[in-house]
């Protein structure tokens, strides 16, 4: 079941833009008088946002939980119709969020107002969730990564400043509305030194915490497709996409740009956390049985036209709630030619100035 779009004014809309990455949804079925409803929204706590006499697919009642101290969104509920006889309650609440209670609450209110619950969903949000879309993430080099916590990248979505750490597909930093300011915290981060960070705490108190930057301090040229910067310690840059993702590249790599070579990203064996249990059919598999059994197959679809990628299963163990899946997979990097082209001619005069073979 797809969400239903929210509506933009509707009076509970949240000041903190945060996603919510735990959801629950109920699959209601049954009548609804006007005056059930009403009994609904008040045992939830909902606000009224349409009639019930209003057509399909509308939102008949919202509540949205803020963070203490910080206006952050931690919870949205949702209450919509569907048609005549089907309703939809959804809950997106952010990631340590228990929704156990909620589901039980929610369950009773609806059955309350005599409707029955079909079907219920805690969707999926291990901490290989994307950041910016909530569906998994099979990591590979160039495509889908990580930001460990230890990097100290502030939150994009949030005006507050907090920081985050997760994966993400690089396709959805392209799509997001936050893939610019994303870019920026990354840049702040990737082409600073050491400097001191301001963000809110999980007490919503704000801190002060020294942040070690990467040192690409120079900024060496803007290409049409981003800008590319060097860094003065080692013989390393980073090309940051205009739309947001960034690469990073050691001497090796520009130079394979530099002489027209498609760059392949790293093969090398990674652990992954499967949410179900595929079963040892698993071992058989090729990249495309594994992307939809995850349900991610279109966000890999670039990827896989055109882009050569090297799947292989290494080993891989069902664990208590999922399966541990140890693979490689590798793509050649989405680099445009402009960043090739850039080193073709930088990196000849780099090579002499550094003594480099090239
Ligand atoms: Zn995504």
């Amino acid at each position: 079941m797809s969400p239903l779009p929210h509506q933009a004014d509707s009076p509970t809309s949240t000041p903190g833009r945060q996603p919510l990455k735990r959801r629950l949804e109920l699959d209601l079925r049954g009548d609804l008088t006007p005056d059930r409803l009403d009994r609904l929204r008040r045992n939830l706590g909902l606000v009224a946002v349409n009639s019930s006499g209003e057509p399909a697919n509308t939102v008949l009642g919202e509540r949205a939980e803020l963070q203490p101290n910080s206006g952050i969104t931690r919870m949205v509920m949702t209450f919509s119709r569907v048609d005549a006889q089907q309703w939809s309650l959804t809950i997106d609440a952010v990631l340590d969020t228990d929704l156990d209670p909620w589901q039980c609450l929610t369950e009773i209110a609806c059955r309350v107002a005599g409707l029955s619950v079909v079907a219920n969903l805690t969707a999926f949000d291990s901490p290989h969730a994307c950041q910016f879309c909530g569906r998994y993430v099979l990591e590979v080099e160039g495509w889908a990564e990580s930001l460990r916590p230890g990097h100290k990248v502030l939150a994009p979505w949030s005006d507050d400043p907090m920081f985050f750490h997760g994966c993400y597909h690089w396709s959805c930093v392209r799509a997001s509305e936050f893939g610019p300011k994303f870019r920026t915290e990354l840049l702040n981060w990737i082409c600073g030194t050491e400097h001191l960070v301001t963000a809110r705490g999980e007490d919503g108190l704000p801190h002060d915490t020294m942040r070690t930057g990467l040192g690409y301090t120079r900024h060496l040229a803007t290409v049409p497709s981003g800008d590319i910067y060097e860094s003065l310690r080692f013989d390393r840059w980073v090309f940051a996409e205009t739309a947001g993702p960034i690469h990073f590249l050691d001497f090796d790599q520009a130079l394979a740009l530099s002489q027209g070579k498609p760059l392949r990203g790293n093969s090398g064996g990674r652990p992954a956390f499967l949410p179900e249990r595929p079963g040892d059919v698993i071992a058989g598999w090729g990249l495309d049985e594994l992307l939809n059994f995850l349900r991610i197959r279109d966000l890999y679809q670039d990827l896989i036209d055109g882009n050569a990628p090297e799947y292989s299963f290494w080993r891989g163990a069902p664990k208590r709630s999922g399966y541990v899946l140890t693979y490689s997979l590798s793509a050649i990097r989405p680099i445009p030619g402009d960043v090739s082209e850039f080193f073709r001619h930088y990196l000849p005069r780099y090579a002499l100035e550094h003594s480099l073979p090239n």
